[in-house]
């Protein structure tokens, strides 16, 4: 077996990849295979109302919202959420906190004016800005809770008198949140949910059809709403599978637990890091992210063989985004503590050799 540091699509557990390979084969005993059964028979509505009330269950989600799978990744959301959101003659407040937040806030052009509050392109997102003034009489304000190409995370959301939107693709399930504090979170699926092809939404039903332009039913929040996310026919097998992934951290004690383990393998990474000399981490101390944990070697000439040995020891995916270079090592939910003490262990073993 493989240890996992990919960032997207990322690990799963494998008792689901168990489960969903048999699925696959045959559904539940029902002589169908999942890919082949219409997403209007019970067998799958079951299925999509098991992953809507796991949502709500794992992350305590309040009277008043709706849950969605849609589909077109996060990267859709950067466009919808302005869409829905966003009147033409309005403005919206974007935090730009790396290439996603980036992204997100061009698509939001479309459709109104833009503020950005705050960036740290400057230094090539290594910190999350903070120091910003929310503004009052902006439609909402936009946020990305993990930056997974930089490895900074938001490990505290600014108190805000207007609705917060947040993109959480890449830490969604992976630490407790309160979800009242947000008007709207989406995550695409495949970084800690599941496997690409759905993304989760999480709307407050309240800020739906405020604006009054006319919308594309597929993109229009309140019509996925109205039709519990089968205006057409959704991703089944990326649902299914997510909803596996669900009941997976349930069985492992909910979002509370995991955010321990992940906390846990955090340090362990972030502690080798700084003690071994052959590395540096990249981000501000108090940013660093639990879940994509990016450093650089001291000496660059050392990357490339750095790497060689990973791949030797079965350590795959931990090179890091072009735009930052050195590594990546992403420890979402699904990897195990053990893939962390393999991964400091190769370190180890390569600063004896290079001393
Ligand atoms: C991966 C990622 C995206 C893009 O997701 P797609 O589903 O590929 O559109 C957006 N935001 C964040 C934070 C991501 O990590």
């Amino acid at each position: 077996m493989k240890h996992n540091f990919g960032a997207g699509p990322g690990i799963l557990p494998h008792e689901v990849l168990k489960q969903a390979a048999a699925a696959v084969v045959d559904f539940n005993g029902i002589g169908l295979s999942i890919l082949e059964i219409s997403h209007r028979s019970p067998e799958f509505e079951a299925v999509l109302d098991e992953a809507v009330k796991l949502v709500k269950e794992l992350l305590e989600v309040p009277e008043g919202y709706s849950v969605l799978f849609l589909q077109g990744g996060a990267s859709t959301q950067f466009a919808m959420v302005p869409y829905n959101l966003l009147a033409g003659n309005a403005k919206a407040a974007y935090v730009e906190s790396g290439v996603w937040a980036n992204k997100a806030l061009k698509e939001a052009k479309y459709f109104g004016q833009v503020d950005v509050i705050a960036t740290s392109k400057e230094s090539n997102f290594t910190y999350i800005p903070k120091d910003y003034e929310v503004p009052a009489d902006a439609a909402y304000l936009h946020l990305t809770s993990n930056n997974t190409i930089y490895g900074t995370q938001l490990h505290h959301f600014p108190k805000s008198p207007i609705p917060v939107v947040c993109d959480m693709s890449s830490d969604i399930f992976s630490r407790t949140i309160n979800v009242a504090d947000f008007g709207l979170i989406y995550a695409g699926a495949q970084k800690n949910m599941g496997p690409a092809g759905t993304t989760l939404v999480i709307v407050k039903d309240e800020l739906l059809g405020k604006v009054d332009r006319k919308i594309p039913s597929m993109l229009d929040y309140k019509i996925q709403i109205d039709n519990g996310s089968m205006y057409n026919t959704p991703p089944v097998f990326a649902i299914y599978v997510s909803m596996l992934t669900l009941a997976w951290v349930k069985s492992k004690g909910g979002v509370a637990a995991i955010q321990k383990e992940n906390e846990a393998k955090a340090k362990v990474l972030y502690g080798e890091i700084e003690r071994n000399p052959l590395f540096k981490p990249v981000c501000a101390t108090e940013d660093r992210s639990n879940m994509n944990v990016c450093f650089v070697m001291e000496n660059a000439e050392l990357e490339k063989p750095f790497l060689k040995l990973c791949d030797e020891r079965g350590i795959i995916g931990i090179k890091g985004h072009r735009s930052v270079g050195g590594f990546r090592a992403s420890i979402y939910n699904a990897l195990s503590i053990n893939s962390v003490y393999a991964l400091v262990e190769v370190m180890q073993e390569f600063a004896e050799k290079n001393k």
